[in-house]
């Protein structure tokens, strides 16, 4: 069978994984093996099969120099029949001791990924949102997932193919030695002639698998814009459904082309590979008849037979072992990515001793907070309020002023670089990350809903909420109606993100999810898209007796919300830069003024 199938089976690196090779440390090595330790026993196990299989699929070469000398040419029926049925049962045992390996193998290949991803997912729930908004969303979840599974492939492939490989060749080499040591080393010093054309058509095969996977990107790219949501939208609304159609067509017509070629050039190599592999055996019987006709050896045609066998058994693992090197480097690279993130430092955790409070009030203080997200553009400077229990503040303030940023850092989405967080008095640093959480509520302008129904986003929140206490809360959140006129009431599914539901259905929806969740202190981000009036109306109904209720922020855009807040923040620049009541705001002549007279004042629901 040809080798070198595929980009991950190939002999070839491409510049950039020559570039990205890892350095192979004594380090890494032992952290690898770390993984491996658990299962040392099973390991060992492995090994035993290992040696016996490869044992075992040897020995029917060497049978047949005795079904041929003492059977055939001897012409004993019974040794005959002895020797093949021997044969048979060697081969057949040897199969069998493969399942049994190759069962322990994957079991050991996946129970090491099972801890991996485990692993994994629990250090990446820990990332702040940093790490989050920095990283690629695809890259994370290719690390948890074809990194991963690349691991199994390597224990069950590389490390399994080398030990084995290694087995068979040293065994074979032995084997062929204690027969005729002249022949073994013909048969060793013609073996390297195969590996030329091996590697050439390696290389052709792995530039056409390579051009093909571009080609499966392209294709990839095409269906994900073309047959998406937005992207239908889109192709419908321009009417370009023609255009892509082309585009789509081409595209795979190349790809049907590629394929052809990349399995014409496995055939191509294969004619070459069986001639150029035949060249050992003639040279083997040629010398070996040579030795018998001429110098009278005590060679015999059975033992001629053998050689030949044996050699035929020493191409797979010659070829193999000679390309372990990239298959090694490779799978190193693949730990090195997976380590690379397991190392990420987790920024935002639980001090020592972190504190839980009988009870929250939800108040907020604000001392002196500066805060940059990437630690050089400053975006929050010297900022510093109060917000005592009961009641309420809003936010208000040019887009990109920095309103989101004062919010996060309560619920420690990130920590201050300077200043301080104090929730109830004491700095978030020092509180219980959980107990600091499961006391905050937000209801952001980019509502997330689980695809499931709407009760298992609310239950989210609560998961032992009796079905009272949902539709009390969503009668609260201005939903009820909603959902009592679907058909399927609670259980209604909500679409992918919740995009079966409008913008302010969705908001509704979470604000009743905070609801049932009864956190001290409110955060409540006001949508900036437009809502349309009723919706807005139904919002602010429900967001009104809330903010009566508790402890709340809110970042305002609309009058009626700012109204109702008790005291007013104006934040521009990532600094406070004036704060108080509407009214003495509006005659001070200042940025609120300017928001007020531009953006809030128009949509004003009531003054
Ligand atoms: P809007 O009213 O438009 O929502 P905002 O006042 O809430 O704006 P923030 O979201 O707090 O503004 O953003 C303040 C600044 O911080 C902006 O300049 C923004 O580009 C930047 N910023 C926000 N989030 C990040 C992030 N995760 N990483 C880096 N910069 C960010």
């Amino acid at each position: 069978m040809p080798p070198g199938g595929g980009p991950r089976g190939s002999q070839f690196m491409t510049d950039e994984e020559k570039q990205q090779a890892p350095r192979v440390t004594k380090a890494l090595l032992m952290r690898v093996f770390s993984y491996l330790k658990p299962y040392w026993k099973q390991l060992l196990l492995v090994l035993v099969c290992l040696v016996a299989s490869s044992a075992f699929s040897i020995l029917p070469s060497v049978l047949t120099g005795k079904i041929i000398d003492e059977g055939l040419i001897g012409r004993s029926l019974s040794k005959l029949i002895y020797f093949i049925l021997l044969s048979l049962g060697v081969t057949l045992a040897s199969n069998l001791i493969g399942v049994g390996q190759n069962y322990i193998n994957t079991w050991i290949a996946q129970h090491i990924t099972f801890d991996m991803r485990n692993n994994m997912f629990r250090h990446l729930q820990k990332m702040s949102q940093h790490f989050f908004t920095t990283n690629n969303q695809g890259d994370i979840i290719t690390r948890m997932t074809s990194d991963i599974d690349g691991v199994e492939r390597v224990v069950t492939g590389t490390f399994a193919s080398i030990l084995s490989n290694s087995i068979t060749l040293v065994i074979a080499v032995i084997a062929m030695f204690q027969k005729n040591w002249l022949l073994a080393l013909i048969g060793i010093a013609v073996t390297p002639l195969f590996v030329i054309p091996t590697r050439r058509a390696g290389k052709t095969r792995w530039m056409l698998t390579r051009e093909a996977q571009e080609c499966n990107d392209e294709i990839n790219g095409i269906l994900n814009e073309t047959l998406s949501v937005s992207g239908q939208l889109l192709v419908k609304l321009f009417g370009k459904e023609e255009q892509e159609y082309t585009r789509y067509e081409n595209v795979n017509r190349r790809m049907i082309k590629l394929h052809i070629r990349e399995s014409m050039a496995g055939r191509w190599f294969f004619v070459v590979l069986s001639t150029v592999t035949s060249i050992g055996p003639m040279l083997l019987y040629l010398v070996g008849g040579i030795l018998m006709m001429k110098y009278n050896s005590s060679l015999t045609v059975g033992d001629i037979t053998v050689l030949v066998a044996l050699l035929g058994r020493l191409y797979g693992p010659v070829n193999s072992l000679l390309n372990v090197q990239v298959d090694w480097i490779r799978s190193m690279a693949l730990f090195t990515r997976i380590f690379d993130y397991l190392d990420l430092p987790v920024e935002i955790e639980n001090a020592p001793n972190a504190l839980v409070l009988t009870r929250a009030t939800g108040q907020v203080t604000f001392k002196d907070v500066s805060f940059s997200y990437d630690k050089e553009r400053p975006i929050l400077q010297h900022v510093s309020f109060e917000l005592k229990s009961g009641h309420s503040i809003a936010i208000v303030g040019p887009s990109g002023s920095g309103k989101s940023t004062i919010i996060n850092l309560i619920p420690r989405l990130y920590d201050v670089d300077a200043g301080a967080v104090l929730f109830d008095g004491i700095d978030v640093r020092r509180l219980d990350l959980n107990f600091l959480r499961s006391h905050i509520g937000v209801v952001s302008q980019e509502t997330y809903l689980f695809n499931g129904s709407i009760r298992d986003n609310l239950l989210y929140a609560k998961p032992d909420a009796t079905e009272a206490e949902m539709i009390d809360a969503c009668k609260r959140a201005n939903i009820y109606d909603f959902i009592a006129a679907q058909e399927t009431g609670l259980d209604t599914m909500v679409g992918n993100r919740g995009l079966k539901l409008s913008g302010g259905e969705k908001q509704r929806i979470s604000i009743a999810r905070v609801l049932l969740k009864d956190p001290a202190l409110l955060i409540f981000d006001e949508a900036t898209s437009a809502l349309d009036s009723i919706s807005e109306s139904k919002i602010q109904e429900a967001i009104d007796p809330l903010i009566q209720e508790r402890t709340s922020i809110l970042i305002a855009h609309r009058l009626s919300t700012i109204l109702a807040a008790d005291e007013i923040l104006v934040v521009q620049n990532g600094q406070i830069v004036e704060r108080g009541q509407h009214s003495d705001l509006v005659k001070a002549g200042g940025v609120y003024t300017e928001l007020y007279n531009t953006q809030f004042g128009k949509g004003a629901v009531t003054e």
